[in-house]
């Protein structure tokens, strides 16, 4: 059976992602300490580590570089409230297969693990799809007819959010919330910016800003 660690130090947070892996079919196993995590990923037995970055003891950065210095190729899921480019540098320097930034929907954390651990996935995928263009949502596949496109973590959430309401218009406050959990505009215009990231991957015709209003996938 599949032995997922999660390292996590937020009682709530490891009660809940516990509690869906294990409804999921997995086995869990959850330590509240960097040290902990650190032994308990050494120790064998653990198939994944979901490792949150602020830990006691020792942070979650750290462990993953003990881990990697110490030879463990066990695939390691970031998980983090932090969501500044430094610290998604940082956590794939020091060897994290993904990242998945606080809050999270336990359905994408769950598509996270299922790629990460390379499973077939037994209950068939979860396609989008809007035109010629689809998201496989469980293997986070996206592609225009045949052709693959190679998304980030955010794209892709971003594509999954207007596919999921073509034809409406979004605002910018409705992305950042439904997006990157943002409740207020950190006053960047970081949605703009991943707009034109798309644009420039699926066709710029695709995604129509509505003035004053927002975006809509067409
Ligand atoms: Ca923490």
């Amino acid at each position: 059976m599949t032995r997922i660690l999660i390292a996590e130090d937020e009682e709530r947070i490891s009660a809940f992602v516990a509690k869906g892996l294990e409804s999921a079919g997995y086995q869990t196993v959850i330590v509240d300490d960097g040290a902990e995590a650190l032994d308990t990923a050494l120790g064998g037995d653990i198939d994944l580590v979901l490792l949150d970055v602020g830990l006691p003891t020792i942070d979650g950065f750290e462990v993953l570089r003990s881990l990697r210095g110490q030879g463990s190729p066990i695939p390691v899921i970031m998980l983090t409230a932090r969501t500044s480019t430094r610290d998604t540098v940082d956590g794939l320097d020091a060897g994290a297969n993904d990242y998945v930034a606080k809050p999270f929907k336990f359905d994408e954390l769950l598509a996270r693990v299922r790629s990460r651990l390379r499973e077939p996935v037994s209950v068939g995928s979860i396609t989008i799809a809007h035109g010629d263009v689809s998201l496989d949502v469980l293997t986070r596949r996206a592609s225009i007819g045949a052709r693959e496109i190679d998304l980030s973590a955010r794209e892709f959430a971003l594509a999954e959010e207007f596919l999921r309401h073509a034809g409406q218009v979004l605002s910018r406050e409705q992305l950042l919330s439904r997006v990157w959990g943002l409740d207020f505009d950190p006053g960047s215009n970081v949605v703009d910016v991943y707009v034109r990231y798309l644009r420039a991957k699926f066709g710029a015709g695709r995604i129509v800003t509505v003035r004053g209003a927002g975006y809509r996938w067409q």
